[in-house]
């Protein structure tokens, strides 16, 4: 079964490990490209935007795809819509996987928000050493602040940077032990980030809730109207072995114009 997994996430490399040592699938993994050294998943990979729906469209039907899994960061919220309109547009069922968020303990001080702008408001409203902690993408939502800026990302943000600030390269996952002993020596008064959910950068909020910092949680743009959802990496598994013999190319609804 001719799979498309939409990645950039352990999920979606998970994913593909699992499935291409299984017979009956073909499996081609996507990366947007944006990450300079980017953990490769295995198997066949493509790398680089589609050139919006009607590309992605294109590529799916010159690749013969038969079901799509978005297993994209759940803030990358662009493709995912992408991919649920072509291939609504091709007949192709699409599977969304989507961590589950991030939940508040006892003892954090979390203040939720739904977008970068207001998460800007936040941070500027409960300190003046910031920790943004939001990857390379959204900084320039913060450009305007007179706070001082931790920026952590994996590759440098492009566009505009708060004045004052420090970049730190690095990507996770980070101990907690490494999270406390960099919002102490920073001095940290409040942390920004997206609710990306998962355990492998949760450290920085176990840090935050034992020092009693405040964070700012960036809510996710939702999911098309009507997506199909899975949680986990094994529930996407059994669908796709769900899909395995039912989906056939031939026999596919061709309800595209054209
Ligand atoms: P986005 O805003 O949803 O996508 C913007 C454009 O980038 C898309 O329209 C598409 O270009 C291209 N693109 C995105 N993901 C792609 C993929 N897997 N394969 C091919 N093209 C892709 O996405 P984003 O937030 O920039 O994230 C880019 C990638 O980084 C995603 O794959 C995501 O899983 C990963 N990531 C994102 C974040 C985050 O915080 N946003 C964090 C960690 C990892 P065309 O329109 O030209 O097809």
């Amino acid at each position: 079964m001719k799979t498309l997994i939409l990645g950039g996430t352990r999920e979606a490399r998970e994913l593909a490990d699992i499935a291409s040592g299984e017979r009956g699938f073909d499996i081609v993994s996507s990366l947007a490209g944006r990450v300079r050294d980017p953990v490769l998943p295995v198997g066949e990979v493509r790398v680089g935007g589609f050139g919006g729906v009607g590309g992605l469209r294109e590529w799916l039907r010159g690749n013969g795809i038969e079901v799509v899994v978005d297993a994209t960061h759940p803030f990358a919220g662009g493709i995912t819509a992408n991919a649920a309109t072509a291939a609504a547009s091709l007949g192709i069922p699409v599977l969304h996987v989507r961590r589950p968020g991030w939940t508040e303990q006892p003892g954090d001080r979390w203040m939720r928000v739904p977008d970068l702008a207001l998460a800007a408001e936040a941070a500027a409203a409960l300190g003046k050493r910031v920790f943004l902690t939001i990857g390379r993408q959204g900084v320039a939502a913060f450009a305007h602040s007179d706070a001082w800026f931790l920026i952590r990302a994996i590759d440098p943000p492009d566009g505009a940077m708060p004045v004052d600030h420090e970049l730190l390269l690095a990507r996770g996952p980070f101990s907690v032990a490494d999270e406390t002993a960099l919002l102490t020596g920073q001095r940290i008064d409040v942390m920004v980030t997206k609710d990306s959910g998962g355990a492998l950068t949760e450290a920085k909020l176990i840090a935050a809730r034992e020092l009693g910092i405040p964070v700012v949680m960036i809510g996710r743009p939702p999911l098309p109207a009507g997506a199909e959802q899975v949680e986990t990496v094994a529930a996407a598994w059994d669908w796709l072995r769900a899909r395995r013999g039912t989906a056939r190319w031939a026999d596919r609804p061709r309800s595209e114009p054209g």
